[in-house]
């Protein structure tokens, strides 16, 4: 398996997009951006990829090379046998986080602020990624990640197997916690894959969220045989 370190990620913001997408209310522009160039320069954007083939799928169990095993409903449903796959560990480092920390002793807002470019950057930086995966497998994918949603249709608990197939604490300084966390938070890890129809969590997940992407369209029931 041979993995692949990303260090060269552009982080294309925008302040009016980066103000509407995050909901930044009550705060001057100005402070804003210098809160945002704050984040961009703090920032250390770096990903570690893996392109692998789905070898069997059993039940929820998907087999792929180097043999690990993913339990994920939603995984066995959308994937087949031979496609191949990228998985992911996404970072943008622990400098910002630690900069929203220390700002929270002066301004809450402005640290909640910090916080939100964090997590666009990383977004940001996310986007970027994916484009590469979308050019190398070459067609819409789709981002299946550990926890998201409820939860249900991809265990949090699988990130034991991400981690154990590429190791990211070696190679872009992410580590995962006994509570199946990423350290640094700012971290997002994964398994991209072309889908026939597109797989966003949040049409699946009920929660009222202000990150929600798409709507809510109903829990995930699909019952499915198992193939090899
Ligand atoms: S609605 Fe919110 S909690 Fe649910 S999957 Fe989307 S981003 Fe996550």
């Amino acid at each position: 398996m041979q993995l692949e370190v990303i260090n060269d990620i552009p982080l294309n913001v925008n302040l009016k997009e980066f103000i509407e997408l995050k909901k930044i209310r009550r705060v001057d522009e100005i402070e804003v951006k210098k809160i945002l160039e704050t984040g961009v320069a703090l920032a250390k954007p770096k990903a570690l990829i893996t392109f692998i083939n789905v070898k069997k799928i059993d039940g929820i169990k998907v087999y792929v090379e180097g043999e690990h095993v993913f339990e994920s409903k939603i995984l066995s449903d959308r994937l087949k046998v031979g496609q191949p796959i990228a998985v992911y560990v996404i970072t943008i480092g622990d400098n910002v986080e630690r900069k929203a920390s220390e700002l929270a002793k002066e301004s809450v807002v402005k640290a909640f602020v910090l916080e939100s470019v964090g997590d666009y950057l990383l977004s940001k930086a996310r986007e970027h990624v994916k484009g590469i995966v979308e050019s190398r497998l070459g067609g819409k994918i789709s981002s299946f990640a550990p926890g998201t949603g409820r939860g249900d249709l991809f265990d949090i608990k699988q990130q034991e197997v991400i981690f154990r197939m590429m190791e990211p604490w070696k190679h872009i300084g992410v580590y995962l916690t006994e509570n199946f966390l990423m350290i640094p938070r700012k971290s997002s890890s994964g398994v991209f894959a072309v889908s026939e129809e597109e797989y966003v969590a949040c049409m699946y997940c009920p929660r009222k969220c202000e990150n929600r992407r798409k709507p809510f369209i109903g829990v995930y029931g699909e019952i499915k045989c198992s193939q090899t």
